[in-house]
């Protein structure tokens, strides 16, 4: 960690203390989202850090933004994921759109003003994303969208969204993406999805009743969509990865913590060796990812495409977090299981990060077609 990323992790510790902490156990059980507190991180500098500074971003890189990101889940991963999510929809608008478009929608998301999301994902598609169904059809007005978008990120509380839908052919090709705005006539939210975990973060069905929007809001060109899609979670893979490390992490001191001070046979419990065991091997794994999430930052900073990396880097840093925050509340004992800690937080929300971005089969998926691609 250089001198600004340790800067950094302090303002964001002292500020996730002051704002999110305080408050997060009450706001996790009635699953309240304080739009206050992201545009508090907008006030650090944090929403808009991998953007140009041309349209009020930070210009700094992915091996900047893990850390931001780990630091913040050690706090909340419901606000963790809202910034890595809001990245990922600018991201798109950075890397496709044209100079117009990212006049007219960074700005206000790289302050933190307004939140991005990502709609991809639909009811019967899911991990087989190309199979989705919304349609947007040319007009000479514009595109008319129909359709609905299942379980998105910051539904309801974002501004802007990247849709993915159909303008031609059956799979992938026939897939564009589009900027649709809050409040467009035509565009509605479904029911806000009750959750295991994530609870601060809302998650949303969007719905498009004959959505009329200008034909200026395609990015790049048709069919391009699938592929920007791809591109987008490339990235995202290896945020949700920094975002599980920073979860891991925390959920590791607090039970390190705890059995250092928990007596149980008039001595602590950390004492044991079959506790010893599980720290050590829960801190290992933890390194593995770091080095991994790390690495896939590395390499996308140096502009290398290396999915299988990426793919490595998520599912190894959540299967870990589902396994650090699973052992913590085991290391707790019956405490770890009630809400007095937050370690049975801290593992509600770890199992959905094996599930978004591609769930971790599909990770390995994607992993196992690259290695035949390398032997063959
Ligand atoms: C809290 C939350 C937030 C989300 N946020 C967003 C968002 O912001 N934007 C968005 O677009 N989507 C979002 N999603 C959707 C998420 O990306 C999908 O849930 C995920 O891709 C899996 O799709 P599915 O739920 O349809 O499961 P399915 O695809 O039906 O998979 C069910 C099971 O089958 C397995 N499976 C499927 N295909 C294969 C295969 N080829 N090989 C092996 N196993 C396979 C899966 O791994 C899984 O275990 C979110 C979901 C949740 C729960």
């Amino acid at each position: 960690m250089n001198n600004f990323h340790q800067e950094i992790t302090t303002q964001i510790k002292k500020y996730c203390q002051n704002t999110i902490e305080p408050h997060i156990e009450t706001d996790d059980e009635q699953s309240i989202f304080k739009k206050e507190i992201y545009q508090g991180l907008g006030e650090l500098g944090l929403a808009g850090l991998t953007i140009d500074e041309a349209y009020g971003g930070a210009n700094l890189d992915y091996q900047s933004f893990c850390p931001v990101l780990a630091t913040i889940a050690q706090y909340s991963v419901s606000y963790a994921v809202t910034l890595s999510v809001s990245v990922m929809a600018q991201s798109i608008i950075e890397s496709f759109g044209n100079d117009e478009q990212k006049k007219t929608y960074l700005p206000e998301l790289t302050s933190g003003k307004e939140i991005a999301a990502f709609a991809l994902s639909e009811s019967h598609s899911g991990s087989d994303a190309a199979a989705l169904k919304t349609t947007a059809k040319k007009t000479d007005k514009g595109y008319i969208l129909n359709g609905s978008k299942m379980w998105i990120t910051s539904g309801g509380v974002a501004k802007t969204y990247i849709v993915m839908a159909r303008t031609g052919e059956d799979g992938a090709k026939g897939i564009s993406a589009f900027i649709v705005q809050d409040g467009t006539p035509g565009f509605s939210y479904g029911k806000k999805e009750k959750k295991m975990g994530w609870k601060v973060s809302p998650t949303r069905e969007l719905i498009f009743e004959n959505c009329l929007i200008p034909k200026e809001n395609i990015l790049a060109e048709e069919g391009k969509g699938f592929k920007i899609a791809l591109d987008a979670l490339n990235r995202g893979r290896v945020t949700i990865g920094a975002v599980a490390l920073g979860l891991s992490d925390r959920a590791l001191e607090v039970a390190v913590k705890y059995a250092l001070d928990r007596k149980q046979f008039e001595q602590p419990i950390y004492d044991f060796q079959g506790l010893q065991f599980m720290i050590a091997d829960c801190a290992t794994e933890i390194e593995a990812s770091r080095y991994l999430v790390n690495q896939a930052a590395i390499n996308f900073d140096a502009g290398k495409i290396d999915r299988k990396l990426a793919a490595m880097a998520k599912l190894k840093a959540t299967d870990t977090a589902m396994k650090v925050t699973t052992d913590a509340v085991q290391i707790l004992g019956g405490v770890g299981y009630t809400s007095e800690y937050p370690t049975e937080r801290f593992m509600r929300d770890a199992k959905v990060l094996q599930i978004v971005e591609g769930t971790n089969q599909i990770q390995k998926v994607i992993i196992g077609r690259e290695i035949k691609k390398q032997y063959s």
